[in-house]
């Protein structure tokens, strides 16, 4: 089968090859996939700014169909059966943190795609406790971008509580900035602030206002501190979401967030360390949630709500190619001209 490979480390060293279909184990199952998202993830793999284990599959935003089931788990899954599954390869099952619900930060977790071959190929071998049932009314481009709006799910609901009359200030207009203003939104939240920069003017503002955003801010136009206290009467926002990964982004944010509010932090930032105002977070009182990856649990969530959000996240999906044109798809979400793009493992060119 066809797959898109990270065959050595340094930059780059990515291309489609030639490999054996996987065989699944008794526990495991194997999936022909439909749809793969090209996530950021995938750009800092492709660049060496991400830890993996060449060579390897890429990819980890997956859906496709039920191909063969191993002996074990039989009882459980049929062929044909629709699927979208979790990343968490490796994970032991009998750590504390697993046994808590948490795998998705076991220290045994090989993570699909970059450590454990992933879903830019025909097909994947998974576990079938990763597996969740696509219910029939998700389209598989909705479906598509689960994993994102788990992850989203996990930081405003199970870390963030994000709630009802609540003002939020959403820092970045990439996936996580706009699924993070669909929850928001969802969650009742009264104003949500969509901040970002003159590149996102074109496009992603009129889409996170469409997403929910009541108020989006170009920082480098407006500034930022001024619109919070005018929008919350000098208090500052209930919930600062940080999804930008920017260092200036990071310092305007904690100015913005009232006393005792709350910081739900979900972009990664390039450097190991950046300078912070550290004693803001003690004379605010401010609770500080990192965020990372996707709980069982939140998967739960975004399969809930996602019949209900389907034409908004469908509004996410920018394009869709073919495994052929993978360079393509890397290059225009490195460029940023589109938030999502799908790669269709059964489209052949
Ligand atoms: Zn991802
Ligand atoms: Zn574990």
């Amino acid at each position: 089968m066809r797959a898109l490979i990270k065959y050595a480390t340094g930059k780059g060293n990515v291309g489609i090859q030639d490999i054996p279909e996987p065989v699944p184990a008794p526990d495991e199952m194997l999936i022909k996939i439909k749809y793969c998202g090209i996530c950021g993830t995938d750009l800092h793999i492709w660049a060496d700014e991400f830890p993996s284990l060449p060579p390897v599959v890429m990819g980890h935003e997956y859906c496709g169909i039920v191909e063969q089931v191993g002996d074990a788990v039989a009882g459980s899954w049929s062929v044909g059966d629709r699927v979208v599954g979790e990343l968490h390869t490796g994970a032991c099952g009998r750590c504390e943190l697993c046994r808590a619900g948490k795998p998705h930060i076991c220290n045994h977790k090989l993570a699909l795609g970059s450590k454990y071959n992933g879903a830019f190929a025909e097909y994947l071998s998974i576990p079938a406790c990763l597996a969740h049932r696509l219910p029939d009314e998700i389209s598989w481009e909705v479906a598509g971008v689960t994993e994102p709006f788990a992850i989203t799910a996990h930081c405003l609901v199970e870390r963030g509580t994000v709630q009802t009359g609540q003002t939020i200030l959403i820092s970045g207009t990439a996936t996580m900035g706009l699924m993070a203003t669909i929850w928001a939104s969802r969650l009742g939240a009264r104003d949500i602030i969509v901040s970002g920069t003159s590149q996102d003017v074109a496009k992603r503002f009129p889409l996170a206002r469409s997403l929910g955003a009541t108020r989006v801010v170009n920082v480098m136009e407006e500034e930022l501190s001024e619109i919070v206290l005018d929008v919350t009467d000098g208090r500052g926002v209930d919930t600062w979401i940080e999804c930008s990964g920017a260092v200036e982004a990071i310092e305007s944010g904690l100015n913005a967030v009232k006393k005792t509010g709350k910081v739900v932090l979900i972009g990664l930032v390039g450097p190991p360390a950046i300078p912070v105002a550290w004693n803001t977070i003690l004379y605010k009182e401010l609770d500080v949630f990192g965020c990372f990856s996707s709980p069982p649990s939140s998967w739960n969530l975004a399969l809930e709500a996602e019949a209900e959000e389907a034409s908004k996240l469908r509004r996410l999906v920018s394009e869709i190619l073919p495994l052929d044109e993978w360079e393509i798809g890397f290059d225009r979400m490195r460029r940023g001209e589109a938030v999502k793009i799908l790669i269709d493992l059964e489209r052949k060119t």
